[in-house]
């Protein structure tokens, strides 16, 4: 796949004005790199249509498959559709089919329709179109002097489900893309990108050139993609190379794919029928955001309360008041206090707490920055430990959240296996 060419044009002039972060780039830079092709280059281009012109020309010039993105809607902006038109000499055509889609999703929004929505109804006259279920620009596809043009309209709740329902298949179909990932991936935590590579090596090692590795690191979280280099190891044999490497792994091996670790946590809470309830003050609802990431939450998540104040933490967990004068409110003692009054208060199996100094300054009380405290409330005993995560504030907080959410992945995976002991070093109480 790395010789089909792919080229991005990003239309707006949001994007270059830094309104609007270009995610457009990243996310089908991301889904055309897994089925194994390449984005060889991605333009921004203004509003304009002579720019927009000009840029597709060289484009189109250059690369087997044009990707055009924005600039489809029914505003005086949106002038992609007529300069692309001329650039590849073809007409633009009244489509009454699409003329009814977009009435009827104004009848189903129950609002009225305005007659410059019209303007989405042109499509090329040698072009076919790309049905937009959640907007109304629809999106369009042209096969012309050996090469395709994707057009697909701006709003990232429009493009994601078209480009992977309707685009994906289409490419895969004309031997463009691959129709499903060319790689396995490995997800761990816990462990870093370098013990990680020391660990899987001698696996490797057995394939030599017949196998490419690549390691992405993220924040807590380390993926390991493995691939066959000149095609020549099966999707098979990859699974069950990959499949040695997670056994060696044991707990830190996460999932197979790019699952977050909140979304595992909820599958094995799901599993045990048990519920989590998160507290959290440094990270501000960072934690219990990552659990509502994953549908039907009711069942495996109990509550999360951000509980700054130290009031709130006496009246809505029951944390003692002179634990908390004696302690400190980020300590261990604290932590474990929270935990267990999120667990009882809020009637969760398990809780996780997080109290901490998250600012760029010395906390209040003589913490330093980066430092938290996190506990884990579990059926079978209560423990902390202290982290240290200096560096930006962002950064810091994904960390803890991190490290909260894989020590909960852990002590299920333990519960799972019945195991009595916590195979972590921890500060038990
Ligand atoms: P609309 O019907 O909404 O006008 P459109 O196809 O004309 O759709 P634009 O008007 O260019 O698209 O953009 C619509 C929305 O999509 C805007 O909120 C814009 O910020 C967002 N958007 C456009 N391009 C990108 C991009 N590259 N990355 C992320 N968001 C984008």
């Amino acid at each position: 796949m790395h010789d089909v060419r792919y080229e991005l044009l990003t239309l707006g002039d949001e994007l270059l004005l830094g309104l609007t972060p270009n995610t457009h780039l990243t996310f089908i830079g991301l889904q055309l790199g897994r089925r194994g092709a390449l984005l060889r280059r991605n333009v921004t281009v203004t509003d304009e249509a002579d720019a927009i012109a000009a840029e597709f020309r060289a484009s189109w010039a250059r690369a087997d498959v044009v990707i055009t993105t924005g600039g489809l809607g029914p505003t005086c902006d949106d002038r992609t559709r007529d300069a692309i038109a001329e650039v590849l000499g073809q007409k633009l055509v009244f489509d009454p089919a699409v003329e009814k889609e977009i009435e009827a999703r104004f009848a189903r929004l129950g609002r009225k329709m305005t007659p410059n929505n019209l303007k989405q109804a042109y499509v090329f006259e040698r072009g076919e179109v790309l049905p937009n279920p959640n907007g109304t620009a629809p999106g369009l596809w042209v096969e012309q002097d050996g090469r395709i043009l994707v057009m697909l309209p701006g709003p990232p709740n429009e493009l994601h489900p078209m480009f992977l329902e309707q685009v994906v298949p289409r490419l895969a179909a004309r031997g463009r893309l691959l129709e499903s990932e060319a790689f396995v991936q490995l997800r761990t935590a816990g462990v870093g990108e370098s013990a990680l590579e020391t660990k899987l090596q001698p696996i490797f090692d057995r394939y030599g050139s017949r196998l490419s590795i690549a390691y992405c690191a993220h924040l807590g979280a380390v993926d390991c993609r493995v691939s066959a280099a000149n095609g020549e190891l099966s999707r098979a044999e990859l699974e069950a190379i990959a499949g040695e490497c997670a056994t060696l792994l044991g707990d830190d091996f996460v999932c197979f794919g790019h699952d977050s670790l909140a979304r595992v946590c909820a599958e094995l809470l799901r599993q045990q029928e048990k519920k989590v309830a998160v507290v959290e003050t440094a990270t501000g609802g960072l934690l219990a955001n990552a659990f509502s990431e994953t549908c039907g939450a009711c069942k495996f998540f109990a509550a999360g309360v951000i509980c700054c104040s130290n009031d709130a933490k006496m009246q809505l967990l029951d944390v003692p008041e002179c634990l908390l004068f004696q302690h400190g409110a980020v300590s261990d003692e604290a932590a474990v206090a929270m935990a267990t009054g999120a667990a009882e208060t809020l009637g969760a199996d398990y809780a996780l707490a997080i109290t901490g100094f998250a600012s760029a300054t010395t906390g209040e009380e003589g913490g330093t920055l980066g430092t938290v405290y996190l506990a884990l409330f579990s059926p079978s005993g209560v423990w902390s430990k202290k982290l240290n995560y200096p560096g930006p504030r962002p950064t810091m907080k994904a960390r803890v959240v991190n490290a909260a959410l894989d020590w909960l992945r852990r002590e299920l995976l333990r519960a799972q296996r019945g195991a009595i002991i916590p195979p972590l070093p921890l500060r038990a109480r």
